[in-house]
């Protein structure tokens, strides 16, 4: 039997090495259109800095290693231009010559290709480069070695987000240009704003809100008129499934034509598999398609369709979608559904928000570490997680990433016996903690608002307590419209809170206007805790 892939990166080289691991008589034949196969697409950001210093690193595995270890027949600088399924062949082009080559299986994985920005450009334009492969990268390192000093990143994802990191590392002035209302569009608003703050404090320029329109030379022009210099400018408005080739063949696409198959990675045309940012997987939350580009789907995806093709049983059982960003010093990571996609869906939920600490409070260089979790609020199912900090966020999303994908609830998390000692956690963990402040507004115990809904909820003539002290007011600044009642103060103060409104209680991070919210709920007041209190209030504002 002949097996063809095409593209020999995450998904396509993963399929060809499982495939050699089951049997030594396959023909497999891999092809890329690029000059290098088996490279480290998710290492590029971190060689403009210098991070990654050798440019060799980036590569992980050459053709000829992987015919010595692996037997394969691994043909770079080849691009699959048709598939012909009647014929059980494609036809491949390389240095200019086309051939037709037959195939008994076929395993598509062609990843993704940039999305590049509508801007208008005069003649004189200067180039706009992007960031997906090594040959891009080179191109990049050229243009920066011309003495470049100032640079600007059309969107703010992950790839901007690393991009604009490692360009400032560098040394240039980077100006980073996001056409939504916050950074890391697969986080929440109030959770990439930490991440923000963060990357402004290290000298990124933020333009949030802001198109590019026009690029003339080296000068970009946004869409409320102001302009921005950059020598250098880098496109990473997002992705979509690179799948031209498979549309022309008659292959069934979905959403943004991304390539739709069935559990066994079979696409709709006889002996056509597909793996990687190329398809459309199964949401297990929603139920729905969904695209989900990441390098763990797509490696997990390949070694899956080696199995379904020599026979073994395996299933696509689809995904939540995991990742993980790091800018500076901060790392933001996301499992499951975010705010946005669960109003998209339909689904109700409540959001729960904790800061806690990387590790115990009392043992040196713990760092603050902010946990969100939205769940069903009926029956406490999660439903996505998100984590902002400088230490212990992957930790957190990949124990997360476990309960979500299981359908676990928030009942759970009290019950993980997670490991502590000192320096790496805390005998009650964030995610044993966010378990019992999801279990209290699940049970009924406690009922909270979130940060979007404070002001209006003032307006329309709540009462809103402040329980922190007075110090920590002056230090660290006050809420709006909020009266100070310290916490241990509050029992003796009770006759001057009004019975008749709606009582928000707040502290720093929520732990203690729970506190606030308990007392006052046994003595007859209607009270609601201001979820993620003044610590989530002030990031997002
Ligand atoms: P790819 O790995 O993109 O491989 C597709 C290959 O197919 C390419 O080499 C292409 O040349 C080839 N090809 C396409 N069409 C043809 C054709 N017609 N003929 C021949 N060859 C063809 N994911 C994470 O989870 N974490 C990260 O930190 C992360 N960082 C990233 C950083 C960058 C800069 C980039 C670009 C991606 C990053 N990703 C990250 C995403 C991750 O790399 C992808 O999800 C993953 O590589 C997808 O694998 P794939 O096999 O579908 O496609």
């Amino acid at each position: 039997m002949r097996v063809v892939i095409v593209g020999g990166v995450a998904g396509g080289m993963s399929a060809a090495t499982r495939l050699r691991r089951l049997s030594e008589e396959t023909e497999i034949i891999v092809l890329d259109k690029g000059p290098y196969v088996s490279f480290a697409n998710c290492g590029l950001p971190y060689y403009l800095s210098g991070e990654i210093s050798q440019r060799d690193a980036l590569v992980v595995a050459s053709p000829e290693h992987l015919r010595k270890r692996f037997n394969l027949d691994v043909r770079p600088n080849t691009e699959v231009v048709k598939i012909e399924p009647e014929k059980h062949q494609v036809i491949i082009n390389h240095d200019g010559q086309s051939a037709p080559l037959h195939y008994d299986r076929l395993i598509l994985s062609p990843g993704a290709k940039a999305v590049m920005p509508t801007i208008d450009k005069t003649a004189d334009a200067s180039e706009i480069f992007t960031l997906r492969s090594i040959p891009d990268v080179d191109r990049i390192m050229a243009a920066l070695k011309q003495d470049a000093k100032t640079a600007a990143v059309i969107g703010a994802g992950s790839v901007g987000v690393e991009a604009a990191e490692n360009l400032t590392k560098r040394g240039l002035k980077t100006t980073l240009i996001e056409a939504g209302d916050h950074i890391l569009p697969f986080m929440d608003y109030e959770m990439a704003a930490i991440v923000s703050r963060e990357t402004t404090k290290h000298g990124v320029k933020l333009k949030l809100n802001h198109r590019v329109t026009q690029l003339a030379d080296h000068q970009l022009k946004l869409s409320d008129g102001s302009t921005v210099q950059a020598d250098v400018i880098i496109a990473a408005a997002g992705v979509t499934p690179d799948t031209e080739l498979a549309q022309a063949a008659g292959i069934k696409t979905g959403d943004r034509g991304g390539i739709i198959v069935d559990d066994h990675y079979q696409t709709s045309v006889d002996d056509i598999y597909a793996v990687g940012d190329a398809i459309l997987v199964k949401q297990l939350l929603t139920r729905k398609l969904a695209s989900i580009p990441l390098a763990s789907p797509a490696n997990r995806q390949g070694r899956e369709v080696a199995d379904v093709i020599m026979g073994r049983h395996r299933r696509n059982l689809g995904g939540i979608g995991t990742a993980i960003v790091r800018s500076f010093e901060m790392a933001a990571a996301a499992t499951g559904l975010n705010t946005a996609q669960l109003k998209q869906s339909g689904m109700p939920y409540q959001a729960v928000h904790i800061t806690g600490q990387s590790h115990a409070a009392y043992y040196p260089g713990g760092t603050p570490l902010s946990l969100k979790l939205m769940f069903n609020p009926k029956n406490g199912v999660l439903y996505g997680a998100q984590a902002v900090g400088k230490a212990g966020v992957d930790k957190r999303i990949d124990v997360l990433s476990v309960v979500i994908k299981h359908h676990m609830t928030v009942f759970d998390l009290p019950e993980f016996e997670l490991s502590y000692a000192p320096p790496f956690g805390s005998a009650k963990d964030p995610v044993n903690m966010i378990g019992y402040a999801a279990e209290n507004l699940v049970e009924g115990l406690s009922d909270n608002l979130q940060f979007d809904e404070v002001d209006a909820a003032v307006k329309a003539g709540a009462y809103l307590i402040d329980v922190r002290n007075p110090k920590e007011l002056e230090r660290d600044g006050r809420l709006p419209n909020a009266v100070n009642f310290p916490l241990d103060d509050l029992r003796s103060r009770l006759s001057e809170l009004p019975k008749d409104r709606l009582l928000i209680v707040s502290c720093r991070s929520g732990q203690r206007s729970y506190i606030a919210e308990r007392i006052l709920k046994n003595h007859g007041f209607k009270v609601k805790n201001l979820d993620g209190a003044f610590l989530t209030y002030s990031a997002a504002y």
